[in-house]
């Protein structure tokens, strides 16, 4: 279980820095970080949650949400993250879906847990910063008198471990069942895949509540007994700051936290201690890892994948960077991942492969699927057909077994019946010296059904004429791909992972014409 995982640790390492929380200048070794998580766990159960109950969470990257997380664990409840930039109308939605014992959440996120608090008394609210709510407790009132032995539980590795609902970028987001196994197997491959030691420095600067950050850095850092130092939330200066002063030696961000690091002040020296640099959960465009590669001198690793998958499935490593940038990598050891063809009526046919270089569903099986989506059988169903997960994803393996990310279908545009992957499109046109940030969408055209138009954010003057003369001349693009119309535009929507949001470019788009 991700609990012994836990405990083993503190057992071997118990003096070594485990966690520090900058916001508190909180500095815990792993034997006292066990204590804090032995408190709570303890307060937990006093309050009357069980086994199985949910406890959410609406936290940044605290202190308190790592010991929240391990303190479920030791009693064998269901941890619930929750993005803390969620609307108050979202963070309801999953609340009631969820149907937790107890909400935790922060100054920050008061504002958007209070009216949940109001029309669902039956929970209990603990804030951990403030104690004049009428909705709520502090949470340390509740763990102070709280009993430091560790509780006495059972927890097996097919109990499930937590509940994260998937950004729901079309639909109402569902919420992902993870088991403690599951999470042990992703946290082992990873350690093994970024070759992680008791003397890494990890830093956590991306979101906590999304899994690329908690499972593909975090666990597998506790797991082998490396330190914690975590940032209430990304800030490029305060990260770049933060690697210096921490001599950090592995991080994940988003690529677009990249993005805004190369925007900054820096100098080569600031990285020195970063061996390495994950990224991933939303694709990177080729000309950006290559400024990312030069400009910090950083080994770069990605990763690719899905929450209801863990979410690694594949990565690109160090040195494949360059030679195959643009591409996610391949398979990890422990994932079988295939692309296959697609058809109009049903999910595709696990077994139907496509040829390499074949366009095709991107579907995965592995040690680390979800156990279903909490309470939608049907949709469970439809997405894990024949035991394979369909990912959504467009893509082919090139004559090397590299996998290739193109597009989610539903954001592939149909132009006189022609698909168009809108990534081919934003990386060239990331390849613009000027471009910091773009995205490609649909939208209807009379005579050829949908037609490109892009989404620009330049750091100088640029024109459409330009632009569609740079894109003509790139021998990368087809003729029919480029950009019809060009906007320009301060910034992109992304969601707190970083995935661009085009269903509020698009909605932008309906609701002007
Ligand atoms: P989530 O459910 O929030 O984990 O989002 C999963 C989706 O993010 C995938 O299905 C992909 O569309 C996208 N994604 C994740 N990692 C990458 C990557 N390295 N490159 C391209 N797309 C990615
Ligand atoms: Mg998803």
């Amino acid at each position: 279980t991700l609990t012994s995982m836990f405990e083993q640790t503190v057992a071997k390492y118990p003096n070594k820095e485990g966690l520090v929380d900058l916001r508190l200048g909180t500095r815990w070794t792993y034997q006292q970080w066990d204590l804090e998580v032995n408190k709570l766990a303890n307060a937990l159960l006093a309050e009357g949650v069980d086994k199985g109950d949910r406890v959410s969470t609406v936290l940044f990257n605290t202190a308190e949400f790592a010991t929240t997380l391990f303190a479920c664990m030791k009693i064998g409840a269901v941890f619930n993250p929750i993005n803390f930039r969620l609307t108050a109308q979202e963070i309801d939605y999953i609340i009631k879906d969820a149907d937790p014992k107890i909400v935790l959440f922060e100054k920050a996120t008061a504002a958007s847990v209070e009216g949940v608090a109001v029309s669902l008394p039956q929970i209990t609210y603990w804030s951990i910063d403030e104690d004049e709510l009428s909705y709520a407790k502090n949470y340390y009132d509740a763990i102070n008198h709280s009993q430091t032995s560790k509780p006495d539980c059972l927890v097996d590795e097919d109990d499930i471990y937590a509940i994260m609902y998937t950004s729901g970028t079309t639909g109402a987001p569902k919420g992902v069942l993870h088991s403690h196994r599951d999470m042990v197997d992703q946290a082992l491959v990873l350690t093994a895949t970024l070759r992680l030691t008791q003397h890494d420095r990890g830093l956590t600067v991306a979101p906590m509540f999304h899994c690329a950050e908690l499972h593909c850095t975090f666990f597998p850092r506790v797991m082998i007994g490396a330190s914690n130092v975590v940032l209430h939330h990304f800030d490029a200066s305060a990260m770049i700051q933060t690697i210096r002063e921490e001599q950090i030696s592995t991080l994940f961000a988003a690529p677009t936290m990249w993005n805004m690091v190369l925007q900054e002040e820096y100098s080569q020296e600031d990285f020195a201690t970063l061996r390495q640099g994950l990224y991933g959960g939303a694709p990177m465009a080729p000309a950006l890892t290559t400024r990312l590669h030069d400009a910090i001198g950083v080994q770069l690793i990605q990763a690719y994948g899905m929450t209801e998958m863990g979410p690694a499935i594949t990565v690109l490593l160090e040195d494949e960077q360059i030679s195959k940038a643009g591409s996610a990598g391949r398979a990890l050891i422990n994932h079988d991942v295939r692309v296959v063809r697609t058809r109009e009526d049903g999910p595709a046919d696990p077994d139907n492969i496509c040829d390499s270089g074949e366009l095709g569903e991107i579907v995965v099986r592995g040690p680390s699927t979800m156990k279903g989506y909490y309470r939608r059988p049907e949709a469970t169903e439809e997405v894990m057909y024949k035991e394979w997960y369909h990912s959504g994803d467009i893509g082919y393996f090139d004559d090397e077994n590299y996998l290739w990310v193109s597009d989610r279908v539903k954001d592939m545009i149909i132009s006189g019946g022609e698909n168009i992957y809108s990534r081919e499109v934003e990386d060239v046109l990331f390849d613009h010296p000027l471009i910091i940030d773009a995205a490609v969408i649909g939208e209807p055209d009379e005579m050829w059904g949908e037609r490109v138009v892009a989404y620009i954010v330049s750091k100088g003057k640029l024109t459409e004429d330009e632009l569609d003369e740079f894109c003509t001349s790139s021998n990368r693009l087809a003729r029919y791909k480029r950009p019809r119309r060009y906007e320009f535009v301060e910034e992109l929507p992304r969601n707190a992972s970083g995935k661009l949001q085009k269903f509020k470019l698009r909605d932008q788009q309906e609701s002007r014409s």
